[in-house]
């Protein structure tokens, strides 16, 4: 039989509107059964970020490397800074049969989207707008000209909904992650992938 291959899950949403905290918490939970593609960035690390947990921090220089040769299955500039994922460990954990996720913003998202089209997109949003810029001020993290260039960015990825399968509310983390578990497990019984699976039986293969 072959062996089938994982499902590549892609988070995505505005800016603030709380995938990393809704990531943390769906991989700090036990069940947890897909793996996380940690992503690479030019930006400079926050206090307490380690490298290779939270990100795989490089140089510009290394980052314009990787993209010439073609080792990242996608990448976006993001308020002045690269944002990309690794191609060889997305390959390697999806061909072992392991459920890849990837936390990423809406251009990333868009990439993947055509070059992966079998892949399951979600879409995180706001409960509001308003509430989004609470949250991107009150995480304190950020000058004001950077908070009203990702206010800025937020307003045209939320036009970008239609791009994605699913759209999940952050109205509580909890909620968010107990809809995202619900959503990838019917995505493993969608007809399309569970018939794949037993033609290749009927096959003998
Ligand atoms: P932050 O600087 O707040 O960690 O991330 C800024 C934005 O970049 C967030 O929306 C985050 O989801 C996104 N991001 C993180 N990793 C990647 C990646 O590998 N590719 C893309 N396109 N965006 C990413």
């Amino acid at each position: 039989m072959i062996k089938e291959r994982g499902l590549l899950i892609v988070l995505s949403g505005p800016s603030g509107v709380g995938k990393g905290t809704v990531r943390k918490e769906l991989f700090s939970q036990p069940n947890t059964n897909y793996e996380y593609s940690i992503s690479m960035t030019t930006r400079n690390p926050r206090e307490g970020e380690i490298d290779g947990v939270d990100y795989f921090f490089k140089t510009r220089e290394d980052f314009e490397t990787l993209i010439e040769q073609g080792g990242l299955l996608e990448h976006a500039e993001f308020v002045g800074n690269y944002y990309g994922t690794p191609l060889a460990y997305v390959n390697e954990t999806l061909d072992a049969g392991r459920d890849v996720f990837l936390e990423i913003e809406v251009q990333g998202a868009a990439q993947i989207r055509k070059k992966a089209p079998d892949a399951l997109f979600i879409f995180l949003a706001p409960p509001s707008l308003t509430e989004l810029k609470d949250r991107l001020v009150g995480r304190g993290t950020e000058t004001e000209d950077i908070i009203a260039k990702r206010i800025a960015t937020a307003s045209e990825e939320l036009e970008m909904m239609s791009l994605y399968d699913y759209v999940v509310e952050n109205d509580e983390v909890t909620n968010a992650c107990d809809r995202i578990n619900a959503i990838i497990k019917a995505e493993h019984c969608r007809r399309e992938r569970v018939e794949k699976r037993y033609l290749s039986m009927l096959r003998g293969e």
